[in-house]
């Protein structure tokens, strides 16, 4: 148990266990945060990945509200990014090229023609190194090597994880570079307020501080339109739910395509701070979350490739919709649609994003 004396939070407590071990026989550790309210969230160094999100109920028990594996052995695969960094550049890019400052890089294609959240070497995979920074936050750090996943630039990475005591997780990222490069990071975290092996998300009511999104084309990469939701099923400027909408995108899952929404929004923000990007409520339990960020867009996916093939938590099979992610970042392919904000970092600037999970009750 970690104490820290100059505590603000003085119910507050981070507990540092080890998860497993990797097959090279390096040790993972699992840092869970409890605030005065009896939240704990799970944090592993794996992936830097949130493990769960537990609310405490009136009644004295806990509801895990996040997916995710009970052992080590499941993030090392974790082929859905349950809980994970995503990233160098999370998201799609397209051809898995780009040019940068007029060199070509050639990267690994994970997702049919594409790359897709870092490839395989990507962050999801990294054994991140957690440290307490204060009584209610862990900072995970990470220096990519220059080439790694293809990209360019020794990265040198944080991610600090901070659990207030209103059931806030605050998520600071930082990166550095000596060489220019794409970043793009976001958590990866399934939610699903009804808990995590609860019936699946359609019973969510989701609204979005968004009036457009960026149109995707077959394959899932912008075509360079951001088109209006106005009352098309993209539309979320009033709270909807998610039922209704996924019942009006089928897809065609005869020809891959599972249909839902995995779409990126461009958030209505003026850019100047983090601010209120969604909000999710569920009905029954009456239980809310909300998404507030720095970022200029939120990837919406309600876990349409998910098939029941993954065993998770305590046994349960996640399947089509048990989780809901709201990816908060850069728009898809951005390093190449100069139109787009921009991903490149470059040698002697701080790259810095905040996303907030606010946890409550209706
Ligand atoms: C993507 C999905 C993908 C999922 C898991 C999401 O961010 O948009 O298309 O299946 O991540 O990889």
């Amino acid at each position: 148990m970690v104490r820290f004396p100059e505590s603000e939070s003085p119910s507050m407590t981070i507990e540092r266990t080890t998860f497993g071990r990797t097959p090279g026989g390096d040790s993972v550790a699992c840092f869970s945060l409890e605030n005065g309210r009896g939240t704990r969230i799970e944090l592993i160094e794996l992936g830097a990945a949130v493990r769960s999100v537990q609310l405490l109920d009136g009644s004295g028990s806990r509801t895990d509200i996040v997916l995710g594996y009970d052992d080590l052995e499941g993030y090392l695969s974790n082929p859905a990014y349950l809980g994970c960094i995503a990233g160098r550049v999370a998201n799609r890019i397209a051809g898995g090229r780009f040019v940068l400052d007029g060199k070509a890089y050639a990267l690994e294609r994970n997702d049919g023609p594409h790359h897709l959240h870092g490839g395989s070497e990507g962050l999801h995979g990294r054994l991140w190194r957690g440290e307490p920074r204060s009584q209610r936050s862990v900072r995970f750090a990470y220096r990519s090597p220059d080439g790694e996943g293809g990209y360019p630039g020794t990265l040198e990475l944080g991610v600090t994880y901070v659990l207030s005591e209103d059931d806030e997780l605050r998520i600071e990222y930082e990166a550095e570079t000596d060489t220019a490069t794409p970043v793009n990071l976001t958590n990866h975290s399934y939610f699903n307020l009804n808990g995590h092996s609860g019936p699946d998300v359609a019973n969510h009511v989701l609204e979005l501080r968004a009036s457009r999104y960026t149109v995707p084309d077959a394959t899932r990469i912008p075509t360079g339109e951001l088109r209006a939701v106005n009352g098309s099923a993209f539309d979320f400027t009033r709270p909807a739910a998610l039922r209704e909408r996924l019942e009006q995108l089928p897809g065609d899952p005869a020809g891959g395509d599972p249909g839902g929404l995995d779409h990126n929004y461009v958030l209505d923000s003026d850019g100047g701070g983090v601010e209120l990007a969604a909000r999710v409520a569920e009905p029954g339990t009456r239980r809310t979350l909300e998404v507030l960020t720095s970022e200029p867009g939120v990837q919406v996916y309600t876990g349409n490739f998910l098939d029941g093939s993954i065993v998770g938590k305590a046994g349960a099979r996640y399947g089509k919709h048990q989780g809901l992610c709201l990816e908060t970042q850069h728009f898809p392919d951005s390093v190449n649609r100069p139109e787009f904000p921009s991903v490149v970092l470059r040698p002697g600037r701080t790259w810095t994003s905040t996303t907030v999970y606010r946890f409550g009750r209706e």
